[in-house]
């Protein structure tokens, strides 16, 4: 089986003084084995909370109210605490924004390296302590021998998001869920984590899913990519679909407000306008209010997730004309 991460209409809601919002909105995706998703929005479009839920790591007042979460063919939104830990230990990792949420203070790197080496993969002392030099030394940590001797405190940012990720690798998991990771580093880090990251993919068969609002990386990183606006994903595609033909105005958007190098003085068309209030309803297609192409139509109806190839959907309705004269040419 190819297939690694199966989510089928997701929806997480919190509880809040305002009553009940939902943050993800019946959200659908699969990755395959030594895959690259891309979840790309505006911060607030429920990316985050999509990864979290994956990873039963919802805050105390989020809760998952429909769907299912597939991971390698075992469901995830029926197991308890405990299972969820052991494979976020071993099968499933996470990068997170923010390294200190992952590293523990009170131990040295060395050790936060070597404990799951030698619990999970059953390798003595000497054997850990060896690995964690290497994945110090992949992640571009200098000096590592001296580093693992430190702790977390000691590092300056960029070095334990290093650290972290060093971590998150250790286990060769089967799922790295990455979000945001390589935002607060430098460039040449950044490329070399990517990188890493990438071979581990293609040797190990690795399944990436990564949470960016940077189109570079997404361009770099990419198989396939997700678009999520206000809790929904609004389109879908290979990584040369989705920036060879975007469909959905909100994509063309994101796209356009990307900075283009050959030509500095290309001004940045932002999107004009924020995203919804999760207690906002909207009828309609949820971006209308910000959309330079709404119709009359677009106010009264949800578009549905339009097919224009076996991999490419588009939630607009202006695929609506093109879909059908597709579907006739394929009927007559
Ligand atoms: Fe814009 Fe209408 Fe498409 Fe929504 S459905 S993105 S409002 S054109
Ligand atoms: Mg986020």
């Amino acid at each position: 089986m190819n297939q690694l991460l199966e989510v089928n209409d997701l929806v997480t809601s919190f509880r809040t003084a305002e009553g009940k919002l939902s943050a993800v909105r019946g959200v659908s995706f699969s990755v395959d084995k030594g895959e690259t998703l891309c979840i790309v929005g505006e911060s607030g479009c429920g990316k985050s909370i999509t990864t979290l839920s994956v990873m039963g790591l919802l805050p105390s007042n989020g809760e998952i109210s429909r769907g299912s979460i597939q991971f390698s063919g075992e469901e995830l939104t029926t197991k308890n605490e405990e299972e969820l830990r052991k494979l976020r230990g071993n099968e499933i990792s996470m990068i997170f924004q923010e390294p200190m949420t992952a590293l523990n203070p009170v131990f040295t790197i060395g050790y936060q390296l070597r404990e799951p080496l030698m619990i999970h993969k059953r390798l003595s002392k000497r054997e850990a302590t060896q690995k964690a030099i290497t994945l110090l030394d992949q992640v571009g940590i200098p000096h590592p021998v001296s580093k693992l001797k430190q702790f977390p405190h000691e590092l300056s940012g960029g070095m334990r998001q290093r650290v972290m990720i060093a971590m998150a690798l250790a286990c060769n998991p089967s799922l790295l869920i990455a979000d945001e990771p390589t935002t607060a580093l430098d460039v040449t880090i950044q490329a070399q984590i990517l990188d890493l990251i990438d071979d581990l993919k293609a040797d190990l068969g690795m399944g990436v899913v990564m949470v960016t609002h940077d189109m570079g990386v997404v361009a770099e990183v990419a198989d396939r990519v997700m678009v999520m606006y206000a809790g929904e994903v609004v389109e879908v595609g290979t990584v040369t679909e989705i920036f060879e033909a975007p469909k959905h105005p909100y994509t063309r958007g994101l796209l356009a407000s990307v900075p283009n190098i050959d030509d500095p003085d290309h001004s940045m068309e932002a999107i004009p306008g924020s995203l919804p209030n999760l207690s906002e309803e909207i009828q309609g297609c949820r971006f209308h209010p910000r959309c330079p192409f709404a119709m009359d139509k677009c106010m009264e109806m949800e578009p549905p997730l339009f097919e224009l190839s076996s991999e490419h959907q588009s939630k607009c309705w202006l695929q609506e004309v093109k879909h059908y004269d597709k579907q006739s040419a394929t009927s007559s």
